[in-house]
């Protein structure tokens, strides 16, 4: 809570300006992720004195910042990525919304930013999708992507806590991110020079200055024809590219573990991460997942995964699959992680995905686009 007598952010006070000339919204074969703009966006203020401002939602546009503003000088940038869906009902949703508030929220205290009320922000939030609800293409595996971010203005080069800050959310509709029809499973290098996160670091906030440092890499694995960077910590695996990682490996026939990294503070807790563990967890004896045996056991862990366990399961038939998740994918399948000069090389699969991977990623856009109801996700 902010200190008494200034304001909260209060979605009873918002105005809204709309646009007068609302933009022509480009064919979905020609959507780039985060390349298109919608009409409008939403935007508050906090300052000490006053608290937050009345929000505002109206044409998007640019904002006008002093030069010596904390974010630019010092890296108070926080951000979020979620998503609107709209059904075969019509109806538009938003999944899991809860949890990337409160992840925002605790990323604002990571770098000293003000708080804001999460149900206040969520409600704004609605408003601004309804009002751009005709960007979202309904088309399954389409969205609108909304980039929620929180910004420090304090026009000073004091080394201090901004205490002026400007939320604001964006929106951009969104196809397949790796392309739409991409039927194919995504490659990995694994990065031994340079690591993502450390024990006590930012790793498990989503601060824009986690960011920056990984678009070299990134280049460079590109360079050397791998899709994303593996992200490793001593040998762990933390994260792939800005996906969260997990690998399925064979007890037996009818046990099989869902495995991923554990939320040390070196892992961004992602909300596909929690869903696909979940949703795990859940099969058979809770619901069965799309094109799963009930007697096939998933067993889920949150566990250290290192590239001796990916390399030694390999080598014994076990590895089954790897798969990576975030709002942006989903779910992903990888086909190759290269690692010490050599390619761990997964099994092929037509549709891009093993079974494991298939089955959660067609469950959760079933629960985001309301064919699905599971805990109130949507
Ligand atoms: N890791 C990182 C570093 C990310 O930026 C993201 C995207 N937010 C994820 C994992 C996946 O998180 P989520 O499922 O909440 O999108």
């Amino acid at each position: 809570k902010s200190r008494p007598g200034v304001a909260e952010l209060d979605p009873s006070r918002l105005n809204v300006t709309v646009t007068q000339s609302p933009k022509s919204i480009p064919p979905v074969e020609t959507l780039k992720f985060g390349q298109t703009m919608t009409d409008h966006m939403l935007i508050a203020s906090y300052d000490p004195e006053h608290g937050w401002s009345d929000p505002e939602i109206k044409p998007y546009g640019p904002i006008c910042l002093d030069p010596a503003s904390s974010c630019f000088q010092y890296s108070t940038n926080v951000f979020e990525g979620m998503k609107a869906y709209v059904g075969p009902d019509g109806e538009v949703r938003l999944f899991r919304p809860d949890l990337n508030m409160a992840r925002m929220r605790r990323s604002a205290g990571r770098v000293a930013l003000p708080p804001f009320d999460t149900d206040a922000l969520l409600t704004l939030i609605q408003r601004l999708v309804q009002l751009e609800s005709r960007w979202i293409p309904n088309i399954q595996g389409y969205s609108l992507y909304l980039r929620p971010t929180i910004i420090g203005t304090r026009p000073n080069l004091g080394v201090t806590a901004s205490d002026h800050a400007l939320l604001y959310v964006i929106c951009s509709p969104a196809g397949p991110y790796f392309g739409a029809g991409s039927a194919r499973q995504i490659s990995l290098l694994a990065n031994v020079d340079v690591v993502r996160s450390w024990p006590g670091g930012t790793g498990g906030y989503k601060l824009a200055l986690n960011y920056a440092p990984t678009l070299k890499p990134q280049q460079s694995a590109e360079l050397q024809g791998y899709n994303q960077v593996l992200w490793l910590l001593d040998g762990k695996v933390t994260e792939a590219g800005a996906m969260n990682f997990f690998a399925v490996v064979k007890q037996d026939e009818n046990n099989w573990d869902v495995i991923t990294p554990p939320l040390d503070g070196t892992i961004l807790p992602g909300v596909t991460r929690d869903s696909c563990i979940a949703l795990s967890a859940a099969h058979p004896s809770r619901t069965t997942l799309p094109h799963l045996p009930e007697t096939l056991h998933l067993h889920a862990h949150e566990r250290t995964l290192t590239m001796s366990d990916l390399k030694q399961w390999h080598a014994e038939g076990r590895l089954l699959e790897a798969f990576t998740v975030g709002t942006a994918v989903v779910v992903t399948g990888v086909g190759r992680i290269g690692y010490d000069r050599t390619d761990i090389v997964l099994p092929e699969h037509a549709c891009g995905r093993g079974p494991v991977a298939r089955a959660l990623y067609e469950r959760i856009v079933e629960i985001q686009e309301g064919k699905f109801e599971w805990e109130g996700w949507s």
